[in-house]
């Protein structure tokens, strides 16, 4: 039987809760806010409740039968997300998001790499999480923080790359910009920052959820993700790097699990990956995270991917209606070269206004600086809108954010 993408989109909808349950106004939910934290399937759900209704123990450690249970299935979760992204599961560290997996890296990393005179590289759309941890480490060590630039519509400029890549120790770029939705044109940066001899880490927060990821293919060092914004709980996340590099980099956090001997006054490290994952772990989480993984690749991620560039192509569409009466969209334009992400201001409306008239038609959409200041500092933009879509959005969610605008268009009298 032939499945046309809305009845895909159909199932995929009903196999999550939330989208079922009105609003306290009596409205349907219409969640466009995934680049903030993604909704959760029934079985990611289910997934949790089995794990402390049926199995729960700590892992690691009991030959009992429900210890023994939680372990494989903690570790059947790494080897998942391994596959996943085509990574050895000795690679795959257990974070608890992305900002804990790139603190550990500056940390652990940076502290026997980076030294006074070194640069590191970042691009000028970084989240807060791929910019802050960096300038601790550049302080730290007296080190100097360089940006590759976008142009107006937040694409990148490539030009000078290879002179700011001049001294680099380490590029740090995200993968997909949680503001304007710019995909990373990764293999050029990796491949000319390879030449330059520096390393590279990838904030996949919005990669991994929307783009099939290879990370042997993409030769990224280090790439980084967050459960919750790929139908996992909150509070898991992970860390790939290449074997050799984590081999030589000391332990972050320290204690229980990560060790192999102690004695009072030494102690000797455990394998990869555990020798960086102290004390107990998400247990609960990391298996639930690997069913989310489960479903993900049922779906599949190249479906994802062109189901978003529709929908996202569909809503730039739409949107582009309004700018006669004032409506501005930031970013590239062309759905290609964005992923899943659409960012606007609305004539003089604050983002935070219009996310609240949108809130009372049950559209969920977020209005701020999306934790990229110095981006919205560059471009002059107090805030904007921004809309994100996943898998479970339709057609029918763009049409609900129009009407949300005519809304508003109508309370700001525009
Ligand atoms: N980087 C990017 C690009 C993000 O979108 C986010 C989350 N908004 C983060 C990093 C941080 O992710 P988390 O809060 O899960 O650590």
């Amino acid at each position: 039987m032939i499945v046309t993408p809305e009845k895909k989109v159909e199932r995929i909808v009903a196999d999550f809760p939330i989208l079922a349950r009105p609003t306290s106004r009596g409205k349907r939910l219409v969640y466009l806010d995934s680049a903030a934290t993604s909704q959760k399937p029934r079985a990611v759900i289910q997934a949790l409740v089995d794990y402390y209704e049926r199995y729960n123990a700590n892992i690691h450690r009991g030959v009992y039968e429900i210890a023994a249970r939680a372990t494989a299935e903690f570790e059947a979760a790494r080897a998942k997300v391994a596959r996943f992204i085509n990574a050895d599961t000795a690679e795959v560290i257990w974070v608890r998001n992305t900002t804990e997996a790139i603190n550990l890296v500056a940390y652990s990393w940076g502290s026997v790499n980076v030294k006074r005179g070194d640069a590191i590289l970042l691009s000028e759309l970084e989240h807060h999480s791929d910019l802050v941890p960096w300038q601790l480490l550049a302080q730290r060590t007296g080190a100097e923080l360089r940006f590759l630039p976008i142009d107006d519509r937040g694409r990148f400029v490539l030009d000078d790359l290879d002179a700011l890549l001049s001294g680099c120790k380490l590029v740090a770029i995200a993968h997909v910009s949680n503001a304007l939705g710019t995909i990373a044109p990764l293999p050029e940066v990796i491949a000319r920052a390879r030449r330059a001899g520096a390393v590279v880490l990838v904030d996949g927060a919005q990669g991994a959820p929307h783009l099939p990821v290879d990370v042997k293919s993409l030769d990224a060092d280090f790439y980084t993700f967050s459960g919750h914004k790929m139908l996992g709980p909150t509070g898991i996340g992970v860390l790939y790097g290449k074997r050799a590099l984590l081999e030589a980099m000391p332990p972050f956090d320290t204690g229980g699990d990560m060790i192999r001997k102690v004695e009072y006054a030494t102690a000797s490290f455990n394998d990869l990956p555990w020798k960086f994952e102290a004390g107990t772990s998400n247990i609960a989480d990391a298996i639930a995270f690997g069913v989310a993984i489960d479903y993900l690749e049922n779906v599949g991620m190249d479906w994802i991917r062109e189901h978003e560039r529709r929908t996202t192509g569909y809503a730039l569409e739409r949107l582009a209606e309004f700018e006669p009466r004032g409506l501005r969209i930031y970013g590239p334009r062309d759905p290609q070269a964005i992923s899943g992400v659409v960012s606007f201001n609305f004539a003089d409306i604050h983002a935070h206004d219009l996310a609240s008239v949108l809130d009372g038609e049950g559209v969920c959409i977020r209005g701020g600086h999306h934790c990229a200041m110095p981006l919205m500092e560059k471009m002059g933009w107090p805030a904007t809108a921004r809309a994100s879509f996943y898998l479970y959005n339709t057609e029918a969610d763009v049409d609900a954010l129009v009407g949300g605008l005519d809304k508003a268009a109508a309370v700001f009298k525009l």
